[in-house]
């Protein structure tokens, strides 16, 4: 069975020193360890909050990175950077990248497919705005950004499938447990005709949207659902009653 993975998404937020308090909150808390954990700092604190946790259960991730190796794009990092710095996961696509900065399926999925061939496991988000939900587009825009990716990436077995709603982001509104499981059941339905039926068991997809210690339980609960993409309550105590949302 697949093993539990909760995220923490720190979006642009905090200082070296809150980075630094929040890790020792992870570090000091009990987690279940049936759970596979990383939290995703701001770029500048990676390194800072890579070497606090040491060995620790919990990893860490990148929020974002770009598919050419190196040269001149400025202002950007690398998969490349990222492997060289041994940070061991990305995230890829959140709906803020593809709507504030303008990225197209095309170019995540180009960085999928970079970020997977420097060894990387890719954490890829997907999800539908409150207006393709009205419409009843929701599986059609999640299955074209997955197609997207799956264009270019044949193994996904480093790739982790985030479903995020993107009326549910950061907006107190979460998915009911039915209507998360309900896309789920269709992300893991396209797995198993795109990619085979022994990936599609194998795939982890996390929801996320709103997370929070009241609501974690009952989508845990649901068979599709395997584990959180977390923003807010990511930044707070909390997150470990949701890293612990099976217990
Ligand atoms: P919130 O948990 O703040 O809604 O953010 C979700 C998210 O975007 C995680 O990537």
């Amino acid at each position: 069975s697949r093993t539990f993975f909760v995220g923490g998404n720190w979006k642009m937020n905090g200082s070296l020193d809150s980075s630094k308090q929040l890790i020792e909150t992870l570090k000091s808390a009990n987690l279940d360890s049936n759970t596979e954990v990383v939290v995703a700092p701001p770029a500048l604190h990676l390194l800072l909050v890579k070497e606090l946790l040491g060995n620790h259960q919990v990893k860490v991730s990148a929020q974002n990175a770009y598919h050419k190796p190196s040269g001149a794009f400025t202002g950007e990092v690398s998969v490349s950077m990222l492997k060289d710095a041994q940070i061991p996961w990305v995230i890829l696509g959140h709906s803020e990248r593809r709507t504030l900065f303008g990225e197209a399926d095309e170019n995540v999925a180009e960085k999928t497919q970079a970020a997977l061939a420097e060894g990387l496991g890719v954490i890829a988000c997907v999800g539908e705005t409150l207006q393709q939900r009205e419409s009843n587009e929701t599986v059609n825009v999640v299955v074209r950004q997955l197609d997207a990716i799956a264009d270019k990436v044949k193994d996904w077995t480093k790739v982790v499938v985030a479903y995020e709603p993107v009326w549910a982001i950061g907006t107190g509104k979460v998915a009911t447990a039915e209507q998360a499981q309900e896309v789920h059941a269709a992300i893991r339905k396209w797995a198993g005709d795109k990619l085979g039926q022994d990936a599609a068991a194998k795939l982890r997809i996390i929801y996320g949207g709103s997370v929070a210690a009241k609501n974690c339980k009952e989508l845990a609960g649901q068979p599709d659902i395997d584990g959180f993409l977390v923003g807010g309550a990511s930044l707070k105590p909390e997150f470990v009653d949701i890293v612990n949302a099976r217990l």
